[in-house]
């Protein structure tokens, strides 16, 4: 089958995540789409949420979807992970299946710094969607890479963990900028400085 990869820090999951794996599952007929939430070192850790809170929010967002799924691997190990050896671990643990890594503008303007992405463009396609304050320019890519990245439109929404995460520390509402039950999960468990 056909599966998409999300993956990121998810500090916290928001909208613009779910409408990237949405527009990506839907343009490209993916059958099921994993988020991947990638492991943060503890020093990079200030303000942001720990690892098993981020898959709790990750789990809780997906809960609704019949084609989402949540793959622990990363946050479970621990350490740096890089991609390429998350993808060799995927291909040969489901090695009938064929891998789509969706990444948002800003990641696409970085691919030819990613690890081993010769290899990884050997083994999946990309599929490239828009953010806003990022241009998307696949011309602006080596060629044999550009050549790896399909593109899908989608709802552009200026969001970002990052601006949450502020607007957390401010004490203001990050209510409808996270799905409802991430919402829930972030003031039952008091991250981000949140309270009911
Ligand atoms: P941070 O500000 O902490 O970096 P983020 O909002 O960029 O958080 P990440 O977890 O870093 O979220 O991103 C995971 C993936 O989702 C990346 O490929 C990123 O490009 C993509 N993405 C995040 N926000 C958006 C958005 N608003 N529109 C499109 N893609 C997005
Ligand atoms: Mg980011």
């Amino acid at each position: 089958m056909k599966v998409g990869i999300m993956g990121g820090t998810f500090d916290p999951l928001h909208i613009g995540h779910m409408l990237a794996a949405e527009a990506a599952r839907e343009a490209y007929g993916l059958e099921q789409v994993w988020f991947l939430p990638s492991h943060i070192p503890p020093h990079k850790h200030e303000a942001g949420a720990t690892g098993a809170q981020r898959l709790e929010m990750v789990h809780s967002a997906v809960a609704g979807h019949p084609a989402f799924r949540v793959l622990d691997w990363e946050v479970a190990r621990g350490g740096v992970s890089y991609t390429i050896e998350t993808v060799r671990r995927l291909q040969a643990e489901y090695p009938q299946d064929e891998f789509y890594f969706i990444i948002g503008a800003d990641m696409v303007q970085y691919l030819p710094k990613w690890r081993d992405i010769d290899e990884l463009i050997r083994r999946l396609y990309f599929i490239g969607v828009g953010r806003p304050g990022t241009p998307l320019d696949l011309a602006a890519l080596p060629r044999h890479i550009a050549q790896k990245v399909l593109l899908a439109d989608m709802l552009q929404v200026d969001i970002s963990s990052t601006v949450l995460r502020s607007r957390a520390a401010a004490g203001k509402s990050i209510r409808y900028m996270v799905p409802d039950a991430v919402f829930d999960y972030v003031q039952r468990s008091g991250c981000y400085g949140i309270q009911p």
